[in-house]
């Protein structure tokens, strides 16, 4: 529930959940309590006015005209009985004496001294917890003796105790519902906020792991989500920045070593050349040539940490293209035949459809994916004394949402322990083997990061004849399971 929701109700629960308690209350005192007369008093009350007018009315005409009948005893009794059920009662004296107290009065107040109210009676007095207030009338009988006449008559219809009774109770059902609410409302606010603030004082002290579960769903779940959202985000970018410092640590490393070796050889050579060591013709072209090849082992070294550093950094642009994979291969391969053909590699290559197989690609990153993976397997195939033939055979084919471009060589292969590392960064099997290859042990992890930006997968394996195969898992585009193949044009 939103808060804005949550205050609305807890206004509207503040006008009525007093108001129905208070209702409730009354309703019990009223009848299971039993006050009688605040039940009659609500039973009776709309005709009380009227029959109060009749016998005040009867009692003003008898003492204005008829005076004696206030010694009828009859009527007397008649009359006190009218005026009882009306809360009313009268004390009559004659010549200064109480000849008369109502049995009404008489029953409200025992033990009272008439004589002395009728003498001097107060503007209000108190019977049996109800306010009466009080009527002096002078009269003469018609023996021509005064008489006094004083009306006690309830001004008031609920006990004197009853307005603050019921103000204390008002008073407690708002307090009680306003401190329920307070407590009900600010706990359901301000709980979620100081787990929020116990997350935001972790995260400023640097501990990153602590999960946020939003609890509700208003506002409060949101920006507890919103926070979560930020924490995620923010330990990603922590742990990434912390992952290139270690790749930076690493690549500082591994270059000033794999620059170390060719500079070293370099200056050997040349050292050579300029004390004489290389005295012939020849001994000194030779000497260049391998300063010359080191020179440009290097440079491609280089070349390739520039890549795979940008790549690493995700600073490279990939300019996708949508392509048809096999004709896109068919056309590389062509490329490459006559360079492997001159190193002794027969190139096959098979494609399972007949129909275009459409990816988005980057054409020239695809292609330096490819010019790795070939040259590895030209440069491994090389080493693999024992092999009879040298093949590649490249082979492509949908499989469900992906395209799977297979590459596979007949050299050595690749020790099974070898197999999940060698497309980290300069990770090199069998290092004593490499150094006659030669490399840089970067040239799958550029292929790994390339492929990876295609949104695709590369993993190795060995073939069942021992050679090594790579596999190229990359999505099919999904223009192109739409678009009609007869209609698509694509570059390659
Ligand atoms: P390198 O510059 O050492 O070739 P790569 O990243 O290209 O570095 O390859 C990593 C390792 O994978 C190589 O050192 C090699 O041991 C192994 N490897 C790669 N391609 C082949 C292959 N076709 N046959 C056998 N081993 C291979």
């Amino acid at each position: 529930m939103s808060i804005r929701v949550k205050l609305y109700m807890s206004y509207l629960a503040m006008v009525f959940v007093p108001f129905i308690l208070m209702i409730t209350f009354m309703v019990f005192i009223f009848f299971a309590g039993g006050i009688e007369d605040i039940r009659q008093y609500f039973d009776k009350e709309h005709n009380e006015p009227y029959r109060q007018a009749l016998v005040y009315g009867e009692l003003s005409y008898v003492l204005q005209n008829d005076t004696g009948k206030l010694e009828d005893e009859a009527y007397l009794n008649d009359i006190q009985k009218r005026l009882g059920e009306l809360w009313a009662g009268h004390v009559i004296s004659k010549n200064g004496v109480v000849i008369a107290v109502a049995p009404f009065l008489e029953e409200a107040a025992p033990g009272e001294d008439w004589q002395k109210l009728l003498d001097q009676p107060p503007a209000k007095v108190t019977f049996r917890k109800y306010h009466f207030e009080t009527f002096k009338t002078v009269f003469n009988y018609p023996d021509g003796s005064t008489g006094t006449m004083v009306l006690f008559r309830r001004n008031d219809t609920v006990p004197i105790y009853w307005r603050p009774v019921s103000a204390a109770f008002s008073l407690t059902f708002i307090g009680l519902t306003s401190l329920l609410l307070t407590y009900f409302v600010s706990r359901s606010i301000i709980k979620p906020i100081k787990r929020l603030e116990a997350a935001a004082l972790q995260i400023k002290d640097g501990d990153l792991s602590h999960k946020v579960v939003a609890t509700t769903k208003g506002e409060i779940g949101q920006l507890s989500n919103a926070f979560e959202d930020m924490r995620v985000r923010l330990k990603h970018s922590i742990d990434q920045s912390l992952q290139y410092d270690e790749n930076r640590k690493m690549l500082l490393s591994h270059i000033s070593h794999d620059l170390k070796t060719p500079i070293s050889a370099i200056k050997g050579y040349v050292e050579g050349i300029m004390d004489g060591i290389a005295n012939t013709d020849e001994k000194r072209r030779r000497y260049m040539e391998t300063i010359y090849r080191k020179a440009t082992d290097m440079d491609q070294l280089i070349d390739e940490l520039f890549l795979f550093s940008k790549l690493d950094l995700h600073k490279v642009a990939f300019d996708f293209k949508e392509i048809d994979i096999t004709r896109y291969l068919e056309h590389f391969l062509e490329e490459q035949r006559f360079d492997l053909d001159k190193s002794g590699v027969a190139l096959h290559y098979s494609s399972s459809d007949a129909k275009p197989l459409l990816i988005a690609a980057d054409p020239d990153k695809l292609s330096r994916v490819l010019t790795n993976i070939l040259n590895n397997c030209v440069k491994y195939m090389g080493d693999n004394t024992g092999s009879d033939s040298q093949d590649i055979k490249v082979s492509v084919k949908e499989q469900g949402a992906f395209i799977l471009v297979e590459i596979e060589d007949t050299g050595p292969g690749i020790e099974e322990d070898d197999l999940p590392y060698i497309f980290d960064r300069f990770y090199r099997a069998e290092q004593s083997r490499n150094l006659e290859t030669g490399g840089s042990g970067l040239g799958l992890a550029i292929v790994k990061q390339i492929i990876e930006g295609h949104g695709g997968i590369v993993w190795a394996e060995n073939a069942e004849h021992g050679g090594a195969r790579f596999c190229l898992k990359l999505p099919q585009s999904v223009a192109a399971k739409t678009v009609d193949v007869h209609e698509q044009h694509t570059d390659y």
